[in-house]
C-alpha cells in the first residue's frame, strides 16, 4: 500500500513537472500603438497565457514575464513615436523576459493599466498582454483614425465587463424600415483593418483589404441610389485604435452607426475554413429587431443571384456588431478567403463591384415595401 502511494506520488510529481514545463510561454512579438485618446498601448504576443508583472521605477516602466522565453524575431530595441516614450528594449535575463520603456516623464503605477487577452480562434490572434499608459495631458483626437472620434474615454482595463455594460453613445432605435432606399442612412463596416488583418489567404491576401474595397464600391452604389452612407473606416486603420480589445474595437463600430442615426448596419467580411475546398456566401443576422432577418434574406438573395456562388443562407449568430448595433444589421461573409479560387475571385475589381451592386440591390429590396 505504501509503495503504491509512493508510486502515485512520484507519478504526480512527474505529471506536474511536465505540465509546468509545457506551459512555459514564449514572447513572440511586442508591438506598440497610440490610440485617439493619446493612450500609449503595448501588446505582448505570447505562445501561452502567462503571469506578468508591471513595475514603475521613476521614469522607467518595466513589463516582466517570468519564466518566459524570447522569440528570435522579436526586435531587441525599437523606436516609439509618442509624447510619452521614444524607445523600448526587450531582453531575456534571470529566466524572464523584461521589456523596459524609458518614459519621457515620471509616471505613477496608477497611470498604467493592463489585462490579458486569450487566444482568439476566429482571427488566429495569439494570447497577449495589453498594457496601457495614460497621458494626463488633454487628449487630442488623432486624424489617423479616420472620422470616427468616439465620444468616450476608453473603459479602464480590469473593470471591463465585456457584456452588458451600457454603451456611452446612446443607442439609436428610431430607424426607418420602408419607403425606398433614397434618403435612408446606411452604415457600412469594412471588417478588421489596421493592426487586425482578419483572415489571410494562401496567396497572402488579407481579409481587411478586399472587405474595404467591396465596402467602398458599396458606398458609391448606395450614394448613387440616393442613400446617405457613413463608413466605420475608409482606409486601412483600426476604428478604436491599434491592438484594442475586441470589445472596444467592435463597440466603436456600433457607435459610428448610432451617432450617424443609421437605418441599417452592414458589415463586410470574408469567411475562412480549415477545409480549403469550402466556398460560398452567407449573410448573418441576430434577431434583435423584427427586421434583421428580412434584411439578411434580401441581401443574401441578391448576392447569390449575382454571383452564382454556393448559398450558405442566412444563419443567426451573436457576432458583436450585429448583436450590439441598435438598428437592423447584417454581417456578409463574401466568399471564403481560405479557398484559393475564391481568394483570387474576391480580389478582382469585377467581383468586388458585382457583389457590392448586389448588396446595394438587396438593401433597396429591404426598404422597398
Ligand atoms: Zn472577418
Amino acid at each position: 500500500m505504501r509503495r503504491k502511494i509512493f508510486a502515485l506520488f512520484v507519478l504526480s510529481v512527474c505529471l506536474f513537472a511536465t505540465l509546468t514545463a509545457s506551459a512555459a510561454a514564449t514572447v513572440t512579438d511586442v508591438n506598440w500603438g497610440v490610440n485617439q485618446y493619446n493612450v500609449l498601448r503595448f501588446v505582448v504576443d505570447l505562445t501561452e497565457s502567462s503571469r506578468y508583472n508591471i513595475d514603475v521605477d521613476g521614469n522607467q516602466l518595466y513589463i516582466r514575464v517570468p519564466g518566459a522565453g524570447l522569440g528570435s524575431k522579436v526586435a531587441r530595441r525599437s523606436t516609439i513615436k509618442s509624447d510619452l516614450a521614444k524607445s523600448m528594449s526587450v531582453q531575456r535575463d534571470n529566466g524572464r523576459v523584461t521589456i523596459r520603456i524609458p518614459m519621457e516623464k515620471r509616471i505613477r503605477r496608477s497611470e498604467v493599466h493592463s489585462f490579458m487577452l486569450r487566444q482568439d480562434p476566429r482571427t488566429g490572434r495569439p494570447p497577449r498582454i495589453v498594457i496601457d499608459v495614460e497621458s494626463n495631458k488633454k487628449s487630442v483626437a488623432s486624424k489617423s483614425y479616420g472620422a470616427t472620434s468616439v465620444n468616450r474615454r476608453p473603459t479602464p482595463a480590469g473593470t471591463q465587463k465585456g457584456n452588458g455594460s451600457p454603451a456611452a453613445v446612446p443607442a439609436y432605435t428610431n430607424y426607418k424600415v420602408g419607403g425606398g432606399l433614397s434618403g435612408k442612412t446606411v452604415t457600412i463596416d469594412p471588417g478588421h483593418g489596421g493592426s487586425d488583418p482578419g483572415a489571410i489567404g494562401l496567396k497572402g491576401n488579407k481579409e481587411k483589404t478586399s472587405a474595404l474595397a467591396i465596402s467602398n464600391y458599396l458606398c458609391s452604389y448606395l450614394e448613387q441610389a440616393g442613400a446617405k452612407v457613413t463608413m466605420t473606416r475608409t482606409t486601412d486603420v483600426d476604428v478604436y485604435g491599434p491592438y484594442a480589445s475586441g470589445r472596444d474595437e467592435l463597440q466603436a463600430r456600433c457607435d459610428v452607426a448610432s451617432r450617424s442615426k443609421a437605418d441599417v448596419f452592414v458589415s463586410i467580411h470574408h469567411n475562412a475554413n480549415n477545409n480549403r475546398s469550402v466556398g460560398g456566401l452567407a449573410t448573418y443576422y441576430y434577431p434583435k429587431t423584427n427586421y434583421d432577418a428580412r434584411l439578411a434574406r434580401c441581401v443574401q438573395t441578391r448576392m447569390v443571384n449575382a454571383t452564382r456562388m454556393n448559398n450558405y443562407g442566412t444563419p443567426q449568430a451573436d457576432f458583436y456588431v450585429i448583436k450590439r448595433s441598435s438598428m437592423p444589421a447584417v454581417l456578409c461573409e463574401v466568399g471564403f478567403i481560405s479557398n484559393q479560387r475564391e481568394e483570387e475571385l474576391i480580389n478582382t475589381p469585377w467581383f468586388q463591384k458585382t457583389v457590392a451592386k448586389a448588396i446595394c440591390d438587396g438593401i433597396a429590396d429591404y426598404f422597398s415595401n
